[in-house]
């Protein structure tokens, strides 16, 4: 019934699409250049805000479009697509809706680094994201490619600043707007690789960015731009595997949804599809070394993603080492088999020689040779906190184009460059999103203070705060600011986690209301396992710390004033055990931000500091010479505990 339904919706999308450009209007408050992960969550959010808006992409049916691996989220990726769903963003519904396989990786750690994933089905990703979009109230979709940005001259008041005015489409059709949003993702100056075929190209199927709008950036606006490259694995004909040469890897049995929204995913726990781990061998590094001299992409010192390597980067490394291969699918119904783990750029004949060296492989067929794809990047340090470039009024930019990797990474700078536009087109105060609230903030500010060498991705090692910023309660971190200061969020989820923030707090109270001694929590719990300890009471709350005890076991002995709770079993169980540490670390937050303007003397020498700092803190400290507090937290390579000694120390001796 509901797929018949996105059927009808994809098709009137098309057909909407196909006379959108007759429709289009010659004014907009925000234009958002581009329908990938960026793109689609700034169109939406920017709307959602307010903001007549216009999503202005080369191809329709590629809007929503998985470059690469079918798949969502995982450790630090899964907490940003948690946070897009709790500002209402639309790729954790649109992951819920197409998953085939949910499993919550990193399960052997505390929940905050637990990192919720699923594999996609790419049909049904693409489906959900452009009926969302369709459905979009204030928000009009045009298919055409964008040539050129319209921009001021420099304001002679303020020289080398501009402001952006709107969009020149091919054919000299010209829009306007307040604010642009540019998420060109890999397609600007981008060229595609294979063995020694070098074209130009977006992704496969799709051409580059027009050459004006590289042109704008680097020579009308005067953007400092980079080179960077990434690559994708051949697709492999499901029937050719032999599977029982491989390890399988089943779901988890109970799927876990993305959105908060949903309670349930749409694949039932007995319609998941496993995945399949296997090995490389010595015969896949010959045939890498073999084709070195016909592979272009390889040859070239751009820099790829250093978490997300190519086959022949990872043997050439880590020479006679065996590599992990999952083979992952691509869809309930398709005949493909994405092998993650062989992204590759050779010869299509030695691409089907190296697959072949693999025993599970051994027959296998390959559909499509995987490619590479070399991009320019515009260096993130130029943009200011609301991802709008510096000297560009009204220009925001977001997603691959920033120097990122990765679906996630993109969609959330994508959904807070679109709230940004649209508030500074209607005028509204800007708004901020700190590294203490959220990955989101880690990830804008990493990008704009620290820049980038490499693609980017997120990782929860980059969170500081991360016991604090934990995919269960990204919610109650952003949903509410959502709605409130950003004005992002519908009243229906707002109202929704208004009643779970609520009955959280009952639920908290509730057990804290429950104070037994430690001899009585025996007698009435005889199976927790609670040794003698000094406290002469404990309450609810400071039982359910211990790892033996869960809230179902403390709600079947004190069933009146639990069982009300039921509903929020494990996010008190979280809660209960963070709660210590986060209110630590959160003291630790409010004094950091207190002191944020404190200054550091210029005389310092940060080698003889008494204090217990690194050397490599030490040196980063003597090279930059930070002015205040604030900025030395935002340095590369700062650790919190740095920060807490340097505050005290400063607090001390000043
Ligand atoms: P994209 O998803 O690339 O979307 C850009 C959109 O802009 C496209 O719809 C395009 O048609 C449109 N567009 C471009 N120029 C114009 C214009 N002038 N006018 C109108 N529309 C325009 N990520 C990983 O994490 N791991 C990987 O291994 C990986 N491998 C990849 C391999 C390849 C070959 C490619 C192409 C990408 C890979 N990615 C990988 C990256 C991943 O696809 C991106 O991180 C993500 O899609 C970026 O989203 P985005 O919105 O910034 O750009």
């Amino acid at each position: 019934m509901l797929t018949k339904r996105l059927h009808r919706l994809q098709g009137f999308l098309l057909l909407v699409s196909r006379r959108a450009s007759n429709v289009a209007k010659q004014q907009y408050d925000v234009i958002v250049v581009g329908g990938g992960h960026a793109g689609t969550e700034a169109a939406a959010a920017a709307a959602r805000v307010g903001a007549e808006t216009l999503l202005v992409t080369q191809k329709i049916h590629t809007i929503g479009a998985l470059s690469c691996n079918p798949s969502l989220g995982g450790v630090g990726k899964g907490q940003l697509v948690k946070e897009l769903d709790a500002l209402d963003g639309l790729c954790g519904r649109a992951g819920d809706w197409a998953g085939i396989h949910f499993s919550i990786l990193n399960r052997r750690k505390g929940p905050a680094v637990w990192g919720p994933r699923a594999q996609l089905d790419r049909q049904r990703y693409r489906e959900f994201i452009q009926s969302e979009l369709l459905g979009t109230h204030r928000l009009t979709v045009l298919e055409g490619s964008v040539e050129e940005l319209l921009v001021t001259e420099p304001n002679p008041e303020k020289p080398g600043c501009h402001r952006v005015t709107g969009i020149r489409l091919g054919g000299s059709r010209s829009i306007s707007a307040s604010s642009v949003v540019l998420t060109t993702g890999t397609f600007l100056s981008g060229s595609l690789f294979v063995g020694q075929t070098t074209s130009p190209g977006g992704r496969i199927g799709d051409a580059p960015s027009s050459a004006g709008l590289s042109h704008t950036l680097r020579e009308a606006l005067g953007l400092r731009t980079g080179r960077l490259r990434t690559g994708t694995p051949p697709r492999i004909v499901k029937d050719s595997v032999d599977f029982s040469q491989a390890e399988l890897h089943p779901p988890d049995e109970r799927p876990s949804p993305f959105s908060f929204l949903n309670t349930h995913t749409r694949c039932k726990p007995e319609e998941q599809l496993p995945c399949h781990l296997t090995l490389t061998t010595p015969g896949v590094e010959r045939v890498v070394r073999e084709s070195l001299h016909l592979n272009c992409h390889i040859q070239q010192d751009t820099k790829g993603p250093r978490y997300c390597p190519s086959i022949e980067s990872r043997v050439l490394r880590f020479p006679g080492r065996k590599h992990q291969v999952w083979l992952e699918p691509e869809g309930v119904t398709s005949d493909l088999l994405y092998p993650q783990g062989l992204s590759m750029t050779m010869p299509p004949d030695a691409q089907l020689r190296l697959i072949r060296e693999i025993p599970a492989l051994h027959r296998a067929e390959i559909h499509t040779p995987g490619y590479g794809v070399q991009y320019d990047f515009v260096c993130p340090t130029q943009l200011d906190p609301s991802l709008q470039v510096k000297n560009t009024q009204g220009l925001f930019l977001a997603g691959q184009i920033n120097g990122t990797t990765g679906y996630e990474e993109a969609a959330a700078q994508g959904l807070w460059a679109g709230v940004s536009a649209a508030r500074s087109a209607l005028a509204m105060p800007p708004v901020t999103l700190s590294r203490t609230e959220s990955y989101i903030g880690v990830l804008i500010d990493d990008l704009i203070s620290r820049g980038v060498t490499e693609p980017y991705r997120m990782f929860t090692s980059r969170a500081e705060f991360r016991t604090a910023l934990r995919p269960d309660n990204a919610d109650l971190r952003l949903t509410l600011k959502g709605f409130e200061e950003l004005g992002c969020v519908s009243s229906q989820r707002y109202y929704e986690t208004v009643r779970v923030r609520d009955s959280l707090r009952d639920a908290l109270e509730a057990l804290q209301s429950i104070v037994l001694s430690a001899a009585n929590w025996r007698k009435k719990m005889p199976d927790i396992l609670m040794s003698e300890n000094k406290f002469t009471s404990l309450s609810g709350q400071d039982v359910l710390q211990y790892n033996t005890v869960s809230f179902e076991m403390l709600a079947s002995a004190f069933p009146d004033t639990l069982s009300p709770y039921m509903e929020f079993s494990q996010r008190l169980k979280i809660e209960a055990v963070y709660r210590p540490h986060c209110d630590l670390q959160r003291k630790e937050i409010e004094r950091i931000q207190k002191e944020e303007n404190m200054a550091l003397p210029q005389d310092i020498d940060y080698f003889s500091l008494p204090v217990s700092l690194s050397q490599e803190v030490r040196e980063i400290l003597d090279r930059v010479r930070p002015s205040t507090l604030g900025a030395a937290t935002r340095l590369q390579g700062i650790t919190p505990a740095a920060i807490v000694h340097l505050l005290n120390y400063v607090r001390h001796t000043g």
